[in-house]
C-alpha cells in the first residue's frame, strides 16, 4: 500500500477528506506523494467502519452457505405439501 500523507491522499483518491477522518501513524515517515516526511495516513475512519460490517458479513454468509442445503431439505416437505394442494385445485377445476 502506498503511504499518502493526508494532503496526498485526497490528491490521489480525488476526495476532500477532512483531518477528523483520517487515522494518521503515529511516526513520520516519507510521503510517496510529496517526498516529505510526514505522519502518513494508516487508515480512513470510512474504510474502518467498512471493514466492520465485513467482519460481521462475511461469518454470516459462511454460516447462510453450510445451512442452505439444510434449509432446502427442511423445507421440501413444505414445498411439497404446497404442490399437492395446488394439484388438488387444479383436478377440482378440471372435474367442474
Ligand atoms: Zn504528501
Amino acid at each position: 500500500m502506498a503511504e499518502f500523507c493526508s494532503e496526498c491522499w485526497n490528491d490521489y483518491y480525488c476526495k476532500e477528506y477532512t483531518d477528523e477522518k483520517f487515522i494518521l501513524t503515529k511516526h513520520e515517515t516519507l510521503c510517496e506523494g510529496c517526498g516529505e516526511y510526514r505522519r502518513v495516513v494508516f487508515a480512513t475512519v470510512e474504510k474502518r467502519w467498512q471493514q466492520k460490517i465485513w467482519y460481521i458479513y462475511l461469518p454470516l454468509k459462511r454460516i447462510y452457505r453450510l445451512l442452505r442445503p439444510f434449509l432446502q431439505i427442511f423445507g421440501f416437505p413444505y414445498r411439497l405439501i404446497k404442490y399437492r394442494k395446488e394439484l388438488i385445485e387444479i383436478i377440482k377445476n378440471n372435474k367442474r
